[in-house]
């Protein structure tokens, strides 16, 4: 080995020693080092998001029910109804609160046909007659909905000023669909405190009388807790209709949701000339608005 090769390979050596010495510098003092910073800003804003980190995934064998989200499971639940062109003769009263003829829809006169407006029966009123009436309300969990109604044509200004002034009170209403998505058949909607009006059908409890929901000028309101309530003439048992709102025929009880002349869209409707069927004499139908027409 001469002189030259020796300095080479101590030159060598001591380079190798330099490397070794700042990897162990390196490894030493990494927390105080810019990279390092720079992931542990990354841990914490991973740690700031929990909504992208906390949700569980879903394992096999489970169901991807949103169970522990009832607020989403309650979004999930809402109905949207259709949405129709808009007719020539659309009337807005307010963004989202609108009625038009329902002769003017032909889809719509097809969904109802051979249901509520049945015309095996009804001879009585023409599509032309009735008006589809579109409003939003606020559920039972406090969601905003839209909701649907078939009525006279008589009375849809007044449903559509009536009920945007109960969206505007936040006035709690579970469901606003028309009951020909519950087959056109009165008991079902009621079970589902189901609101609605037109309904070509026999009076509640009668085989022969033709009920006046056949003319939409009556609208049934949160049905399950404010039901019709009689008294059978034979037996003197207590009729409550629908039957699941036996719970509600009292109505000295304090419950939610219950209709008595303190309540907004009691007075309402009896400002805009309805009259309610808490009134009546023989019977008392809690949930009905009805308006006489010419
Ligand atoms: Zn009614």
């Amino acid at each position: 080995m001469n002189r030259k090769t020796a300095r080479l390979l101590t030159t060598i050596l001591i380079l190798i020693m330099i490397l070794v010495l700042s990897l162990f510098l390196i490894a030493a003092f990494s927390e105080y080092l810019p990279f390092r910073n720079l992931s542990s800003l990354n841990d914490s804003l991973e740690t700031a998001a929990p909504s992208e980190t906390t949700v569980p995934s879903p394992q096999p064998g489970q169901t991807s029910e949103p169970t522990e989200e009832p607020a989403k499971n309650a979004q999930t639940s809402v109905h949207t109804p259709p949405y129709y062109p808009e007719s020539p003769n659309r009337y807005t009263y307010a963004e989202d609160f609108y009625y038009e003829r329902v002769s003017d829809q032909p889809e719509l006169m097809e969904r109802i046909r051979d249901l509520s407006f049945n015309e095996s029966v009804n001879t009585k009123i023409s599509y032309d007659a009735l008006c589809y009436v579109r409003v939003l309300y606020v559920n039972f969990e406090n969601v905003d909905c839209e909701g649907e109604l078939i009525c006279n044509a008589a009375i849809a200004q007044d449903l559509v000023e009536i009920f945007y002034e109960l969206y505007q009170a936040r006035y709690p209403i579970e469901s606003i669909r028309l009951i020909d998505d519950f087959n056109a058949d009165d008991d079902a909607s009621m079970a589902a405190n189901n609101t609605s009006a037109f309904n070509f059908r026999l009076t509640t409890g009668s085989t022969t009388y033709i009920s006046d929901h056949s003319w939409g000028i009556c609208v049934d309101l949160n049905p399950l807790y404010n039901p019709y309530v009689a008294v059978d003439e034979t037996t003197g048992e207590q009729i409550v209709v629908p039957a699941e709102a036996a719970a509600y025929a009292d109505r000295t009880a304090e419950f939610a949701y219950k209709i008595d002349e303190d309540d907004l869209a009691y007075q309402l409707f009896t400002q805009h000339g309805f009259t309610w069927g808490g009134h009546w004499e023989s019977v008392k139908d809690y949930q009905h608005f009805q308006k006489e027409i010419d």
